[in-house]
């Protein structure tokens, strides 16, 4: 069976002393839990704090962007070894609030989650449609292309020791979560679609799910058989519900 990975995304949020709280709360709630892997993605300026205060603990860090490129004249990128000199572990790449806020194309996002793997760091790739593609019944059609921008340049390989996190647009941040039915056929779906060019490699991939996830829904979404976890946005600012989530997951058999 596949570890549970639950991964905070705190998004533009915090401030030292806000993280110190929060850290301090996750650090105590967390420490007991044996059976699932934790991690708290935050903004670049606080991988420092993030380093000196989670270091020996089971929480892991990473950050929610990286440069395409390993390093040059780019003004305002932070490169994958920038994120290394911190310890980092993970980076969140393709959040659809970056992809369409800042028109990042998938060939972008595939730089990126090569870029990321290649200086150690392991990605976790946002996928998922919008809710008009789902009325449509694209929902299917639009992940394989995001998908389809990594498997056709890089094989099904580059997904070995990697993350997706399956989340629909129209569930973020928006309180309206997918049902676990529709958010387990995509997680199979997306396997699936990897398999097709690397079938142990989607065997071990952590297939999250992101998107509204609560303390009231965690238990029904992590039970399903191919969600390997969640990434949480807005319920990771709040200790107690963040340590609901992960007991959730802990819990799953
Ligand atoms: C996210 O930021 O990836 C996310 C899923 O946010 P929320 O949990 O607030 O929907």
């Amino acid at each position: 069976m596949r570890r549970k990975l639950v991964v905070a995304n705190w998004k533009m949020h915090g401030s030292i002393a806000q993280n110190q709280q929060l850290f301090d709360a996750f650090k105590q709630k967390l420490a007991p839990i044996d059976n699932v892997d934790f991690a708290v993605c935050v903004p670049y300026p606080y991988l420092f704090q993030a380093q000196v205060v989670l270091s020996g603990t089971n929480i892991a860090w990473g950050a929610q962007n990286v440069g395409k490129y390993p390093v040059g004249a780019y003004t305002g990128e932070v490169a994958a070894s920038m994120l290394k000199d911190f310890d980092a572990t993970y980076v969140i790449l393709g959040h659809s609030e970056r992809s369409t806020a800042y028109c990042e194309s998938g060939e972008n996002i595939a730089a990126k989650f090569v870029t990321a793997k290649n200086a150690g760091l392991t990605p976790v790739l946002c996928v998922g449609e919008t809710l008009q593609e789902r009325e449509a019944g694209m929902e299917q059609q639009v992940v394989a292309e995001q998908l389809d921008a990594l498997l056709l340049s890089q094989g099904g390989a580059v997904f070995e020791h990697a993350v997706v996190s399956y989340e629909p647009i129209w569930a973020i941040g928006t309180g309206l979560s997918a049902t676990p039915d529709q958010a387990q056929a995509m997680h199979e779906f997306i396997r699936a679609r990897i398999a097709g060019y690397d079938a142990d490699a989607a065997n071990s991939l952590r297939i999250l799910y992101g998107g509204s996830v609560n303390p009231v829904n965690a238990s029904q979404l992590l039970v399903m058989q191919d969600i390997d976890g969640g990434l949480i946005g807005r319920c990771s600012l709040d200790a107690n519900d963040f340590e609901k989530i992960c007991l959730a997951a802990a819990a799953v058999r």
